[in-house]
């Protein structure tokens, strides 16, 4: 799945099969509040028993020849403590290529934050050991969200620091950045703690055209319509949903592509205001 906005490419990279579950696992709502909102969320994003319908999914940004990993998954090998995210055996990297990016011609990494399922492949296992599988990339990490990791004793964190993170550091790859750092003139991180305290966006802006990769400021797009609906892995809810309502204000003022990192079916929604909300008006099917 592709698109364009201005001279920008954006791929989509598809780890795992689309997950289907109760509302209630990831976010909170319940399904009802899916159900009332079958005419737009069905059959692309939820079911008809009210099931949310989630993907776990990297992107790849290029810009003038330059590609930026944005989000690399859950990753293989890793021991988590949700069993449907540990010790995965996917073929990511093979997707990777086959989409026109071998690992070895990723330029930059960008994690929007080190939650599990998004700085996965960061590293790969290789005789035992963790190495970084994108060998020629410069790694940005918001200093942030790091000294937030690093002093997170809570469940999968020092796990994620020690064998998603530490080995990049210590091959020497690491760079810390600041939320609103320029990655090249046409990708840009934003600020958007909520979720956790150095959580970015990605912001790509080309040609008059923008889109925004959301990491999770929002997880469902039941949260376009209902931004007060927080998510089950949040670290300051009040935070997250003012930082969610800027992001759907910004998108939605300025014409932007909203592409959902676990957004399922078309992953890219245009939005236009309704009431205090929004609603995700027109679906991009990609190409
Ligand atoms: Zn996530």
């Amino acid at each position: 799945m592709r698109w364009s906005i201005g001279a920008v490419k954006i791929t989509r990279v598809l780890e795992m099969p689309p997950v289907s579950a109760d509302p209630a696992r990831f976010i909170q709502a319940g399904r009802q509040e899916i159900l009332d909102r079958r005419d737009w969320l069905c059959p692309h994003f939820a079911d008809e028993d009210g099931n949310i319908t989630l993907h776990f999914q990297a992107f790849v940004v290029e810009s003038g020849g330059v590609r930026i990993m944005v989000d690399p998954c859950i990753g293989n090998d890793k021991q988590r403590s949700v069993a449907s995210l540990s010790m995965l055996d996917g073929p990511f990297l093979e997707r990777l290529a086959a989409a026109g990016y071998p690992r070895e011609n990723i330029d930059y990494v960008l994690c929007t934050h080190l939650h599990a399922d998004h700085c996965g492949w960061n590293t790969m296992l290789v005789d035992g050991r963790w190495v970084p599988t994108f060998p020629n990339a410069q790694y940005l990490f918001a200093k942030a969200e790091y000294e937030y990791l690093r002093g997170d004793e809570r469940g999968d964190a020092p796990a994620i620091l020690a064998d998603s993170v530490k080995p990049v550091i210590d091959a020497g790859l690491a760079t810390f950045v600041e939320p609103d750092h320029v990655i090249v003139e046409e990708v840009r991180l934003e600020p958007a703690p909520g979720h956790t305290p150095g959580h970015c966006f990605l912001v790509i802006a080309s040609e008059g055209q923008e889109a925004v990769i959301t990491g999770d400021a929002l997880h469902h797009p039941v949260q376009v319509a209902l931004p007060q609906i927080a998510d089950n892995f949040c670290w300051d809810k009040e935070l997250a949903e003012a930082t969610r309502r800027r992001l759907l204000k910004w998108v939605s003022d300025r014409g932007a592509l909203l592409l959902g990192s676990h957004f399922s079916g078309p992953v890219g929604v245009f939005l236009t205001p309704d009431g205090d909300a929004w609603k995700a008006e027109s679906l991009t099917a990609g190409r």
